[in-house]
């Protein structure tokens, strides 16, 4: 379902585009053997990934790797474009905890082929996202991420510990890329991606926020 829900004003919102970043916590590069990139690694997901509290993800045949990622996200709330990093924040009108699914090994195979890699990442339940709630007044740099999964701890992370800022990142992408209403921007994951299994329970949680739970089917 390809909306958000906005708990500010009461909302189902569509979400028109979702952007995401690849390698933006340095730690996370690290696991991956990957260098720490110069500028954002950009890629999306179509917006029919979308899955919200609650879902049930269906284990994708093609694959015997599937692996979670928990990254904190961004929605905008207004159009713009060659955004300036200095106005970057008022664009921003939500933020919420995602999970980006991947694929590994179809990924892995992908990128050595040097082929783009979506459909390890943008499947149908790739992208499950909690409610989006405000940023009015908050320090980004103080939000936390944790995921549990059936209940054994597997990642946490500081939006402080990000490569590349929110700001920078709008900057960024509004140069080739019109933002609009509704568009989510993934942060990127910090270090502790692993494989999941069927029957899998992910609690994902932006420490004092929001949170998500799935079930890998
Ligand atoms: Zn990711």
């Amino acid at each position: 379902m390809n909306t958000v829900h906005l708990v500010k004003s009461n909302e189902d919102i569509i979400v028109p585009k979702i952007f995401c970043l690849g390698k933006n916590y340095a730690k996370h590069a690290a696991e991956m053997k990957a260098d720490v990139p110069q500028k954002p690694v950009v890629f999306m997901k179509p917006s029919s990934a979308i899955v919200h509290n609650g879902a049930k993800v269906k284990y994708p045949a093609m694959t015997k790797d599937l692996h979670h990622e928990t990254e904190i996200y961004f929605v905008i709330g207004k159009e713009g474009k060659n955004i300036r990093k200095e106005d970057a924040r008022s664009y921003i009108t939500a933020m919420g905890i995602g999970l980006d699914l991947t694929l590994r090994d179809l990924q892995t195979e992908l990128k050595n082929a040097g082929n783009p890699w979506l459909i390890s990442k943008g499947f149908d339940g790739s992208a499950p996202i909690s409610q989006a709630v405000p940023v009015d007044g908050v320090d980004f740099n103080s939000l936390e991420l944790n995921l549990t999964v059936n209940g054994k701890q597997r990642q946490h992370g500081s939006y402080k510990n990000t490569i590349f800022k929110i700001e920078e990142t709008i900057a960024f992408i509004s140069q080739l890329f019109t933002l609009e209403r509704g568009d989510l921007i993934f942060t990127g994951t910090p270090e502790g991606v692993a494989q999941l299994v069927p029957g899998d329970r992910l609690h994902a949680e932006l420490i004092g926020h929001t949170s998500i739970d799935v079930e890998i089917g």
